[in-house]
């Protein structure tokens, strides 16, 4: 398995996942998310577990099992701690509790290492055995509204490390804590090259012209995404430059407003032929590879973000990508080398023409770009980076390699 990524993942990066992988094979590592599907959690635990497995890792994944009212209650949570204003009953945090109580009845608990995701499952610390503990933050912990993290201070406490993907949305714990990015898979259907008869099928098929400069966004429709603002770039671009736009993307179903906001973006691009808003069913990950494989220029013009993984596997097909400076965006950007940040709809038309100018220069730009997310984001380091915090937990201070 790890085989596979010989002469794609950088050699240091595999050869400290074998070394690791020597030194914690036979040991047991479990998972615990609340979802199986669905969102970036559960599609890198999907790809990484068969990595951490053929390691001779003894990896499980475990889903949290809850009810309407519990998800209600995470939903609001996860809002919360990223800065909403939400109000919390006595009895929702109780039936936080209870659910987790539930779940650590039903489930087998006992690892060496076990890698809680998220705040749904934390409290499930409490029935901890004597393996390490560890508390995996995917979202943005800097602001919380005020009062709601102290609810979950209690659990956190008991974790022996916690885990944060970008350094600005950590806050001070009361234990070791480790930055990971996010990572993507150049062996998924998303990220596997494609011949270029299946990009043109995929086109084709999408209604979308193969044979003019496209400029391309694909996000779920949400305001923090800023589709109308990349409409209002191509806007200006286009009276200059020979372009399309292709918006691709899902309506956010757990989301509101996410209706509101597609007919918003549909009204905007009305009566304009250039501007094709495509929705993509659940499971569309080899039309976006393919999308992405077509474009000229690959925008996320992001006003928050999280990560940003469309970022990551933009670059990864060497495309030029104009990013918003939001999140983890400036982490897989760099200015002016990989990509460009912007802040303003006015400057992604300039670096949008600049490349469409270019084209030697959005080349360059681009295989920058793919190295980059090459020597970072792939997920062969996230996995030597887990089994890296697990080690160091057990035998701190030791080298795994000697130099
Ligand atoms: N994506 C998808 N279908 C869509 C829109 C996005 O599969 O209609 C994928 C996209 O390729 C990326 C992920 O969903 O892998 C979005 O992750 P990102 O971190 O960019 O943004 P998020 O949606 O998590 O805010």
């Amino acid at each position: 398995m790890i085989n596979a990524y010989a002469g794609i993942a950088p050699r240091s990066d595999l050869l400290l996942l074998q070394r690791l992988g020597q030194r914690l094979e036979g040991r047991s590592f479990l998972h615990i998310n609340s979802t199986s599907k669905g969102g970036g959690v559960a599609e890198i635990l999907h790809r990484m577990l068969p990595i951490l497995r053929s390691l001779g890792v003894r990896t499980r994944w475990e889903v949290l099992e809850g009810d309407d009212p519990f998800f209600d209650m995470t939903k609001k949570l996860h809002n919360a701690l990223q800065g909403s204003a939400e109000t919390f009953t006595e009895a929702m945090w109780e039936h936080h509790r209870e659910i987790n109580e539930r779940n650590a009845a039903a489930l087998d608990l006992e690892a060496d290492a076990v890698l809680i995701h998220d705040p749904q499952p934390m409290p499930l610390v409490e029935h901890r055995g004597g393996g390490k503990w560890i508390w995996r933050c995917h979202i943005d912990l800097a602001n919380p509204h005020p009062g709601v993290f102290e609810r979950l201070a209690g659990y956190a406490a008991r974790y022996d490390a916690a885990v944060f993907s970008v350094s600005k949305f950590a806050r001070h714990m009361p234990m070791p804590e480790f930055i990971i990015t996010p990572s993507i898979d150049p062996l998924s259907e998303k990220n596997i090259p494609l011949p270029d008869e299946e990009v043109r099928a995929v086109l084709e098929r999408l209604g979308i012209p193969p044979d003019r400069p496209m400029i391309l966004q694909v996000s779920r429709f949400d305001r923090f995404k800023d589709p109308i603002g990349v409409i209002g770039a191509f806007r200006m671009v286009r009276r200059y430059n020979d372009c399309c736009l292709v918006l691709a993307g899902s309506p956010a179903t757990d989301d509101p407003e996410g209706a509101a906001v597609l007919e918003e973006v549909q009204e905007a691009a009305a009566g304009d032929p250039d501007i094709h808003i495509r929705l993509l069913p659940p499971f569309s990950d080899r039309e976006i590879n393919a999308l992405q494989r077509a474009a000229a220029v690959v925008l996320q013009k992001s006003l928050k973000e999280g990560f940003g993984l469309t970022v990551a596997e933009a670059l990864w097909k060497g495309k030029p990508v104009i990013g918003g400076a939001v999140g983890g965006i400036p982490l897989q950007i760099v200015h002016g080398a990989t990509g460009y940040l912007v802040h303003s709809v006015e400057g992604t038309a300039f670096r949008i023409r600049q490349l469409l100018n270019d084209p030697e220069a959005a080349r360059r730009v681009g295989e920058a770009g793919r190295e980059f997310v090459r020597r970072h984001f792939l997920i062969t380091r996230q996995a030597r980076d887990y089994l890296a915090i697990w080690h160091s937990l057990e035998h701190p201070g030791e080298a795994i390699l000697e130099v």
